[in-house]
């Protein structure tokens, strides 16, 4: 015997079979029993929640020669005919493909005979949002003065996209998500129907994966059944098949963006996508494993809603004292606008690695998440004694600038360029701003020296490039380099800016000789933007 899939074996044939969308149902079993049946109905909601199967069992009820309680009987010469797709009365149409006029057109000459046998003709125009501005005018017509035998299903994704002037002629019903208590349940009811025997955490995992959907959660738990023909399923079955992740994976990573790991979060990301696992699957995954521990931080009594294991659990607690609520709200956010985008992009490694280094490094971002996050950050340095060597600089007094600065020369001897000056000039501020554009726009050569340049200050208005060795030194400093340096950075600020190159030869980082101007911008920007957040 073929298979057949569990969608269409399982296709809902009467309300009753219907989950998740109770009060749909409800109100047309109403209007049936009632008959007070409308002539255009719009049916929105994501896929896979019933749109198309509610809009078949309401065909069949209303043509229905001996309906119960609202809901067709199934066994009648129309109910039949409708179940087998014989019936005339029932006309199915996939805008996505028929959205021109003369689709539309052909429909409003159909509609014109009353149906041979029965009381309605019903169109079920499916993703209508796909039709063409001239087939909605050709539709509105029919809307407008429709015959008393025809009712109009029109089924969307997107109801935005379709006409204010449609909208307003159409009983509107938003379908919901459907729960995932709701899906576990449908799927564990159908397996036992098959005799299939399925770990609970199984099914539950597929339900969720559905997202809301209950096509997605049979064509899921189809998928899973035919890998494992024959066996029970269970949960790691399911982990392989649709390739996903376990918690243990999740807690790597978690701790390596908490250690501010880029290195070790990307490997472990690349690890994965070795293995074969899908990006698109890590991203919802590791979501919804974020979307727990803020839950598990929020109340004591969570256990119940989380469903994993206690082991899983004891690993999650652990986490979940290791990150702040506001930091795994930020993660979470990032990773949900991830999840959007990754649908349709073709790189979604490299978007997926994005993400990470995002979460790693909350300077890249200037929204108030991760500004509080980097406040923690420096309080947590402050404790350390990260700091100790910029504050003891000023306590030896460098508020006088032109005492203490180094004259442009004897800086070099003295290595004291790593003195903090009062103020940096403007025009040096705004070449160090703006260092990256500028050397994006010189020949290559030169450009691959000045991507591992520092910068400093010489004196009270030189910047001050410091390369690493005699063979960047001797190539940067030829006059035809400098020129072109000089050239590019008046180029993109506008301003004449005087350049002095070095090596370092303190045999020290550069870090541990020199003022590291680009750092001491990147912190002066970002107490600025405190600011203004706090003025508005
Ligand atoms: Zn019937």
């Amino acid at each position: 015997m073929p298979y057949t899939a569990l969608y269409r074996k399982f296709r809902p044939q009467e309300f009753e079979d219907v989950r998740g969308q109770e009060h749909i149902v409800t109100t047309l079993k109403n209007q049936i029993k009632a008959e007070r049946i409308g002539h255009a109905y719009l049916f929105c909601g994501t896929r896979g929640t019933g749109k198309t199967t509610i809009a078949k069992i309401f065909a069949k009820a209303v043509n229905c020669e001996s309906p119960v309680e609202g809901s067709p009987c199934g066994i009648c010469k129309s109910c039949r005919a409708i179940a087998a797709g014989s019936s005339m009365n029932v006309i199915e149409i996939d805008a996505a493909s028929n959205n021109g006029v003369d689709n539309i057109r052909e429909i409003r000459e159909e509609v014109a005979y009353s149906p041979a046998e029965g009381k309605y003709k019903v169109y079920i125009i499916d993703e209508v949002h796909m039709l063409s501005i001239g087939a909605f005018n050709a539709l509105l017509k029919t809307l407008e003065e429709p015959p008393s035998y025809v009712i109009f299903i029109l089924a969307t994704t997107e109801a935005h996209k379709i006409p204010i002037t449609i909208l307003s002629r159409c009983q509107r019903y938003d379908f919901r998500r459907i729960s995932i208590d709701t899906i576990s349940a449908r799927l564990e009811e159908l397996l036992s129907r098959e005799q299939v025997g399925a770990e609970p955490k199984a099914v539950r995992y597929i339900a969720k994966a559905a997202d809301g959907s209950m096509r997605d959660a049979l064509s899921l738990l189809d998928q899973c059944i035919a890998f494992y023909l024959g066996e029970s399923l269970t949960y790691d079955h399911v982990l392989e098949v649709l390739g996903a992740v376990d918690v243990e994976v999740f807690s790597g990573m978690l701790r390596k963006i908490i250690a501010q790991d880029i290195i070790g979060a990307i490997a472990l990301l690349e690890e994965l996508l070795v293995q074969g696992r899908e990006p698109g699957q890590f991203v919802v995954d590791f979501t919804w494993y974020l979307r727990n521990l803020l839950l598990l931080q929020s109340s004591d009594n969570m256990e119940d809603v989380l469903d994993i294991s206690s082991e899983n659990l004891a690993l999650l607690k652990e986490e979940a004292q290791m990150a702040d609520g506001e930091q795994l709200m930020r993660y979470i956010r990032i990773f949900s606008e991830l999840s959007n985008q990754i649908r349709y992009a073709a790189q979604k490694r490299v978007l997926i690695e994005i993400a990470l280094i995002k979460l790693c490094k909350p300077e890249m971002e200037r929204d108030y998440g991760s500004l509080a996050q980097r406040v923690a950050q420096l309080e947590q340095k402050l404790e350390q004694g990260a700091f100790v060597p910029a504050m003891a600089a000023q306590e030896h007094g460098f508020q006088d600038p032109a005492a203490h600065l180094p004259g442009r020369e004897e800086g070099r001897e003295e290595g004291t360029a790593k003195k903090l000056p009062k103020a940096i000039p403007e025009d040096i501020r705004e070449a160090v701003e703006n260092w990256r554009p500028i050397i994006e726009g010189l020949s290559s050569g030169l450009k691959n020296y000045l991507k591992a340049a520092h910068l400093s200050l010489a004196g009270e208005n030189q910047l001050l490039v410091v390369l690493d060795d005699e063979v960047a030194e001797g190539f940067v400093s030829t006059e035809a380099h400098m020129e072109e340096l000089k050239e590019g950075i008046s180029q993109r600020i506008g301003k004449e800016v005087e350049v002095k190159i070095q090596r370092n030869e303190t045999g020290q980082p550069f870090e541990e000789s020199y003022v590291d101007l680009g750092n001491v911008i990147k912190q002066a920007i970002n107490m600025e933007i405190t600011i203004e957040d706090e003025d508005e």
